[in-house]
């Protein structure tokens, strides 16, 4: 009905231009079903200047049009939204999470994420065969955020993150099982590259190698864990463009104290730009192992906590006591460790100034990254480390959407004509202070608003 309404609005614009007569109030936009937001400063996350005062206009699930109030006509007949003193960005990306459990649960962590705005996500290396399927079952839902899957991630036998996970000893074992996955439907294969503290363990780069070639022969993307440079150029050389975390040390063996010469080399650099590699460097990972015990204040936030108790009740409880926050603080090793997070904090600035891309992620769902409100945190630390509030945005948001298959052809990530109407409204300007992206007044998926509604009471 809708449709047919659109194409009779349509024909009439086209026989008044037959027609030679000048446009008139007959050839106005017809509004029907549509929405406009009216008056909010727009941050369209594609690196333009944010517009004061806007019209952001949604039908059918896509923005419309998004501009300036005095350039963006709202359609005759439109619903229209007074927005003004608020800022609309895009739905947040987040290329690095685990989901947790199964279907019932990975809802809950669904719900999370839409309540805190992240309307796409990554789930990079976790995934049974079961959550595999329920991610792809959920594509095209309004209460469920856009995913992409690596399934189950590569390591070697007894090497890091191996219990569980895909451990192939020679290239052909490798490949049987890179092309068991890609058959299950995942759109990455995730490899973790890391140290263990026995020696050896590490996948051996002829393996990683066939990972890789048989990931992209079969139209999947090769993922990879690192924490070294070495390893960073033996993969970019076999074809892997695609990088969690950083090239400072930071899981494997001595991990945890400042490293004497964190920065990637110039070569280094050099390879990802040549060959268009770029980083997920994943912070939270690492900082929120203290965060809540430096700063117990957060978690008198209902939404925080029921956010945190949601996925993992044991780390929030654990963090509510102030023997174990004592512990994290007056741990001696505690400033070393700070000062090794605030290395791969440089790495991150050095590679963002050096224009190699670095997208955001910070794998929600392990112990201490709450779904949803996690990613908020991981914008504040990119702007710590150096970035400015609208470079951890589009960070946040484009960066990301610009790497998920079909890579360079994301319709989300941005919010301009012709794109997903994925968006969050916020209350208070996140260019003043990127916190501010926590005061959220409503979250849109698809087009539709999200029902943000009883989630500090939810189970
Ligand atoms: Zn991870």
């Amino acid at each position: 009905m809708k449709r047919l309404h659109l194409t009779a609005a349509g024909l009439a614009l086209i026989l008044t231009g037959c027609g030679g007569a000048a446009p008139d109030e007959t050839a106005a936009p017809d509004g029907a079903g549509a929405l406009a937001l009216v008056g909010a400063q727009l941050i369209d996350a594609t690196g333009a200047p944010p517009v004061a005062d806007s019209v952001v206009v949604v039908r059918d699930g896509r923005i419309e049009s998004a501009g300036p109030r005095d350039a963006t006509p709202v359609p005759d007949g439109a619903e229209t939204l007074d927005v003004s003193g608020k800022t609309i960005i895009p739905g947040l990306v987040n290329l690095h999470v685990h989901y947790r459990e199964g279907p019932e649960e990975m809802e809950r962590q669904f719900r999370s994420q839409l309540h805190y705005g992240v309307t796409t996500a990554r789930s990079i290396g976790s995934d049974s065969p079961e959550r595999v399927a329920h991610l792809l079952a959920s594509a095209g839902r309004s209460d469920a955020p856009r995913t992409y899957t690596a399934g189950t991630g590569f390591s070697y036998p007894g090497g890091f993150n191996a219990a569980g996970r895909n451990a192939p000893t020679t290239e052909e074992e490798a490949r049987e099982l890179v092309r068991n996955q890609i058959a299950l439907g995942v759109h990455f294969i995730k490899m973790w590259v890391n140290a263990v503290a026995e020696p050896g363990l590490k996948i051996p780069p002829e393996i990683r190698a066939a990972i890789i070639d048989e990931a992209i022969r079969n139209g999947a993307i090769p993922v990879a864990h690192i924490d070294d440079e070495a390893d960073g150029r033996q993969l970019v050389e076999a074809g892997l463009r695609d990088f969690l975390h950083s090239t400072v040390l930071t899981f494997g063996p001595g991990a945890g104290v400042p490293v004497d010469d964190p920065a990637p080399s110039p070569e280094f650099i050099r390879m990802c730009l040549d060959s268009g590699a770029y980083f997920t460097p994943t912070l939270s990972i690492v900082q929120n192992r203290w965060h809540f015990a430096e700063h117990p204040e957060l978690l008198d936030d209902p939404e925080l906590r029921a956010a945190f108790g949601m996925y993992n009740p044991d780390a929030l409880a654990g963090w509510d006591e102030p023997a174990r926050r004592a512990e994290v603080v007056d741990d001696p090793g505690f400033e070393d460790r700070k000062a090794a997070f605030r290395q791969v904090q440089d790495f991150v600035k050095t590679m963002h100034d050096a224009g190699v891309a670095v997208a955001l992620g910070n794998d929600a769902g392990t112990p201490n990254v709450p779904f949803g409100w996690g990613m908020h945190h991981e914008m504040e630390l990119y702007v710590e480390a150096g970035l400015t509030p609208m470079d951890a945005i589009v960070a946040a948001t484009a960066t990301g959407a610009a790497q998920m298959p079909p890579v360079g052809e994301a319709d989300y990530g941005t919010l301009e004509a012709g794109k997903v109407a994925d968006l969050i409204v916020l209350n208070a300007d996140p260019l003043a202070d990127i916190t501010n992206t926590l005061e959220i007044d409503r979250v849109m998926r698809l087009g539709e608003w999200v029902d943000r509604s009883g989630f500090v009471s939810a189970p």
